[in-house]
């Protein structure tokens, strides 16, 4: 034969997936071992998790994406994954470039961490198989350690029920200037099968996922949406997961369906393995068989520190069988209560720091207060699901940000579906008195559908939430300016998903300063 391929030395290198070094820039494999049957870059690439110096670079090959394993053979042989990444997007003055190797254990994916770039400034790449050439991507490294940048600019989204709506706010992120960076805070793909969700406008392919192929394929039907792509072809993402990567409201090693956790492990790892093929991440973020460590910091210089966390792996149960709790149930205030698990929990308190301007929580589910209860009810009413169903983990954090005498703390939090914007109190018993945040909360891509009115008497919903300052049912996303002197946020709505051409504006505008947890409207 012409090509003598060693399995066994691919094998040790995908065992040392942990450890620097790993499957990118292997040799051993070469260009046309197999033929590709078709162009493969049709789910486009992505970037993620900037440095100072870097960032990965994201592809999977996959000519016919809804196909059994993308319309890829899986003849256990690599394929040879050229990347570049130049200054330039004619890639004229490449800076960076190699070969990495995409092996069918991993579903043909390439994940290459990019290092010796210059801090805080753009860059483009593209990769290449066979004759194919990738779209190109754009991407900006992270300000320098200790620099002191004037400005920089998040996106936040998720949440994108691809049978609830078009993915028409991400073709709009894609044209928002200077992003410097997107925080996806889960719910990228949908687990229910076809139909599930919505009939007319647009469906799953498959049932309920639980096996790795279901998975893949979902990841596919979801990534060969153009907007999507575009998004992703804009700016880096940092990817999280929120529940329904896995399962809807799955916590720790609890799914929601009662199973016990030696049948739910089985499902949560052929989910996170998929997971992890296609986000752009780290090989820090490589899961085993007890999760994935996704939480994780980045310093944009001294101006803004983000700590992504993970408010679903190390979680306790939720209370009350994850009914919204009423008069039969209230969460129990139990220290043992846990959203984060004491490693993370630990690690948060670690880093919050008043050495940087300004300290983003950047996480899945409502922290604030929020008193859900109907017109007339005369109990509150909780969210099990949120850091309202374990108030003694929000008090623990409450009161790391109290004694830090921290004032400049701000949450990004998804999950809900509608936009919720208004303060984390300093005690839950006084939600109008002082805050020890302020916390905005991203409504959806997708998921819920056009929107519309709330179906609540918004009076009743303030009056029983004074820390709560707006409440609003559409799709978007959100905009983080952020200054050593102030905190803008748009808050970014789609007019509607349900057909083509659905029109972006901004619905308000609030502003914060770094000495005081307080809303301005802007
Ligand atoms: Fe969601
Ligand atoms: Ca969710």
């Amino acid at each position: 034969m012409r090509l003598v391929y060693d399995r066994r030395r691919l094998l040790t290198a995908a065992a040392g997936l942990g450890l620097a070094g790993g499957l990118a820039d292997r040799a051993g494999a070469a260009p046309g071992l197999a033929e590709i049957e078709g162009y493969p870059f049709r789910l486009g690439v992505a970037s993620g998790d900037p440095a100072p110096d870097g960032f990965v670079i994201w592809t999977r090959l996959a000519p016919r994406p809804l196909e059994e394993n993308g319309g890829m053979s899986m003849y256990s042989l690599p394929h040879s994954v050229g990347w570049e990444v130049a200054e330039d997007d004619g890639f004229k003055r490449i800076v960076r470039s190699g070969q990495a190797t995409a092996i069918a254990d991993l579903a043909y994916s390439v994940h290459v961490e990019v290092e010796g770039l210059a801090p805080h400034r753009h860059y483009f790449y593209r990769f290449t198989a066979g004759g194919d050439v990738s779209p190109v991507g754009r991407v900006r490294t992270l300000p320098a350690a200790g620099a002191s940048p004037n400005l920089v600019r998040l996106g936040v989204a998720g949440c994108q029920n691809w049978e609830d709506g078009l993915f028409t706010g991400f073709g709009h992120l894609a044209r928002e200037n200077d992003v410097d960076a997107v925080f996806h805070y889960g719910d990228y793909i949908y687990e229910g099968g076809s139909g599930r969700y919505s009939k007319a406008l647009r469906t799953h392919v498959g049932d309920q996922t639980y096996s790795l192929s279901d998975y893949r394929r979902r990841y596919a039907q979801y990534k060969s949406d153009p907007l999507l792509q575009a998004a992703h072809a804009s700016t880096a993402f940092i990817s999280s997961f929120d529940d329904h990567e896995i399962d809807n409201n799955w916590a720790g090693d609890m799914d929601a369906d009662g199973n016990p956790p030696e049948i739910f492990v089985f499902r949560k790892l052929a989910a996170m393995q998929a997971w992890y093929e296609h986000m752009p991440v780290r090989r820090a973020q490589f899961p085993g068989v007890n999760g994935a460590i996704m939480y994780r910091r980045f310093d944009f210089g001294g101006l803004v520190r983000m700590h992504a966390l993970d408010t679903r792996s190390h979680r306790s149960d939720q209370p009350c069988n994850d009914l919204p709790t009423g008069n039969s149930c209230q969460p129990v205030y139990s220290e043992a209560s846990t959203m984060l698990g004491s490693a993370q929990e630990a690690w948060l308190a670690d880093g919050l720091s008043q050495t940087s301007k300004w300290n983003l929580i950047a996480q899945q589910v409502l922290v604030m207060p929020y008193d859900g209860r109907e017109p007339g009810g005369a109990e509150p009413v909780r969210g099990p699901d949120n850091w309202n169903g374990q108030p003694a983990a929000r008090q623990r954090l409450v009161k790391v940000i109290a004694d830090r005498r921290l004032t400049n703390v701000v949450v990004s939090t998804g999950d809900a579906h509608l936009t919720y914007v208004g303060t984390v109190p300093l005690k839950d018993e006084a939600p109008d008195g002082a805050a020890a945040a302020t916390e905005f909360l991203c409504s959806s891509m997708a998921s819920g559908g056009n929107g519309g009115p709330l179906g609540l008497a918004q009076a009743d919903v303030y009056r029983n939430n004074p820390n709560l300052r707006l409440l609003h049912n559409q799709r978007g996303y959100q905009l983080f300016d952020i200054t050593p002197k102030l905190w803008r946020t748009q808050v970014r709505v789609i007019d509607r998903v349900d057909a083509p051409g659905g029109l972006v504006s901004t619905l308000k505008t609030y502003a914060v300063t770094p000495d005081r947890p307080e809303l301005h409207e802007a």
